[in-house]
């Protein structure tokens, strides 16, 4: 009997220590004022300066491993919304129709004029959105009637496709603008013809149980590898005339945009990673 408890209390002791070991992962950050103004420190950080490099090393949680497209492919974790060959996974935003814009032999596809626009039937929160867009040859018309077209996230907010070589347009509503709210922090279009990269971080806005927007949507985007919108706020949509609005949302689609004005743009590879 008296062996058994011994057993008993080893066992459980060797669990609690173990517990004990496993509790290895760093707390959250937790941001204090120190007493001199203007900086900041973190009350995990407050305790007694370490003296070995283990003590500010941890290992868990483990971080996922995604392996990384070659060539230009999708990570491993990529969730493929346009792969060239087919519109399944899309529909006309307006009437949820077949999609009737060009599928095209090398695996792209081309606005088809008034047809409307087009959205994705899976719907994301928070993604990592890579999209290839091209510009048309023959160049056709100015301003805004050249090239137009967008892609908007959450289907409400617009990040602007537009050809603007050569092409003067207003700031708010260039290339790379968020429509009618922030023009980019550079104009970084390849020639017209060719084809651009938008890579677009985005976190949607959160709304409490009333409706009212709590968190700004916010959006990073690089365009051909240049950082033109920096963690961006989204006011609201994005309106051709009016002030954004902020209707509660949850999920929403990946929108792309007909201009009705014989736009003729291309879009290919287009991919999501949820975050
Ligand atoms: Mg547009």
């Amino acid at each position: 009997m008296r062996v058994k408890q011994i057993s008993l209390l080893f066992i459980f002791l060797s669990v609690f220590i173990f517990s004990c070991k496993e509790k290895v992962a760093v707390e959250p950050l937790e941001e204090i004022e120190s007493e001199n103004d203007g900086v900041i420190t973190y009350s995990e950080y407050a305790g007694e300066e370490p003296t070995t490099p283990e003590e500010t090393e941890y290992y868990k949680p483990k971080v996922p491993v995604v392996e990384p497209g070659k060539n230009g492919a999708p990570p491993s974790d990529a969730i493929i919304l346009f792969d060239g060959i087919s519109f399944d996974g899309w529909m006309h935003t307006q009437d949820s129709t077949a999609v009737k814009w060009h599928l095209n032999e090398d695996g792209s596809m081309t606005v088809a004029d008034k047809t409307g626009n087009i959205r994705t039937k899976q719907e994301f929160g928070d993604v990592q959105l890579h999209i290839e867009w091209k510009s048309p040859l023959p160049v056709q018309r100015d301003g805004q009637n050249r090239g137009n077209s967008g892609v908007f996230l959450n289907g409400m907010y617009e990040v602007q496709v537009l050809d603007n070589n050569d092409n003067d347009t207003y700031v708010n509503g260039q290339v790379g603008s968020i429509y009618k709210q922030g023009p980019p922090l550079a104009m970084a279009s390849v020639p017209t013809g060719e084809w651009n990269v938008y890579d677009i971080i985005y976190h949607a806005p959160e709304f409490n149980e009333e409706g009212g927007k709590v968190k700004s949507a916010t959006v990073t985007v690089l365009h051909n590898g240049v950082l033109i919108q920096d963690h961006t706020e989204i006011k609201g949509t994005t309106p051709y005339i009016g002030w954004p609005k902020n209707p509660p949302h949850g999920k929403g689609p990946l929108m792309l945009q007909d201009h009705g004005d014989d736009s003729r743009v291309s879009y290919r590879n287009i991919w999501v990673r949820e975050l």
